[in-house]
């Protein structure tokens, strides 16, 4: 589903984030990606749909390899990787239900106005998703009115009403209480196994992986030094 052939990214700094990394991700896998701070984690993660250009090697999402695309037939290709933030990046002045979808559009950035053009079948998937995640009844309010896992629910909808085949989730939790954690980690897992979509979820928290996923890949100094199940992980991992 998701190859990365050899991936390096060094940024202009010299910092080597990526030393040729190699995964893949077969579909409706969804798996956790830990390592210290600087590892790499977020950079493996923007790397895959190109919100940070590598410096060498390829990503292949199904048959298409990303790396080789346009402008143009990247940002098709993009409607098919739901992402999902740690800060949310909710538009605060927005309702629920319009940030939700906003997803539909392909990016974050958008004018209201756009809004008025969505189709019924549109607004009524963004309900289904709301209900799904508890939040039905806060549809109209505004984004800026939502506490910190509710604003996570809503970006989790939002990256789900693109209907993606892959999620790419960075750090989700990070802002968040452990319980909130938790539930929005599971949440995220539940959907994912539902919809057989895979995921790779950045988390900083060693532990959640290990409550949530089946693989766990290790990330240090840009390189992959531990690919498996979370069972023998140490948290210092
Ligand atoms: P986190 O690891 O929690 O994502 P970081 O402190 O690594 O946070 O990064 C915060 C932001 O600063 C990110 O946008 C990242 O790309 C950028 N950044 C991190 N390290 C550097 C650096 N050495 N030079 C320039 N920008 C950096
Ligand atoms: P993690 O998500 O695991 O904390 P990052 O991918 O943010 O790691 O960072 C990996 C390395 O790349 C770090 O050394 C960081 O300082 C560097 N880095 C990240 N973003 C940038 C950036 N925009 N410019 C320069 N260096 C960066």
């Amino acid at each position: 589903m998701l190859r990365l052939d050899k991936l390096v990214k060094t940024y202009k700094t010299g910092d080597q984030a990526l030393k040729a990394v190699e995964l893949e991700v077969p579909e409706g896998q969804v798996l956790a990606l830990i390592g210290p701070s600087g590892a790499g984690k977020s950079t493996l993660i923007r790397c895959i749909n190109r919100l940070v250009e590598p410096t060498s090697g390829k990503v292949y999402l199904g048959d298409v390899e990303l790396t080789g695309l346009s402008s143009g037939a990247l940002r098709r290709e993009r409607r098919r990787m739901g992402m999902i933030f740690q800060e949310y990046a909710l538009v605060e002045r927005l309702t629920v239900m319009e940030n939700v979808l906003s997803g539909r559009l392909g990016y974050v950035g958008f004018w209201r106005s756009f809004l008025r053009r969505f189709p019924q079948s549109d607004v009524d998937e963004a309900f289904r998703l709301l209900d799904r995640v508890g939040l039905a009844h806060m549809a109209d309010k505004r984004a800026d009115e939502l506490s910190g896992g509710q604003r996570q629910r809503v970006g989790i909808c939002r990256a789900l009403i693109q209907n993606p085949a892959l999620l790419l989730v960075d750090e989700p939790t990070a802002s968040l209480d452990p319980k909130t954690s938790r539930q929005i980690m599971r949440l995220i897992c539940e959907l994912c196994q539902e919809r057989g979509l895979a995921a790779i979820i950045n988390i900083h928290d060693v532990a959640l992986a290990q409550m949530f996923v089946q693989r766990v890949i290790g990330l240090r100094f840009g390189a992959i030094e531990f690919d498996g199940p979370p069972d023998g992980l140490t948290p210092e991992v």
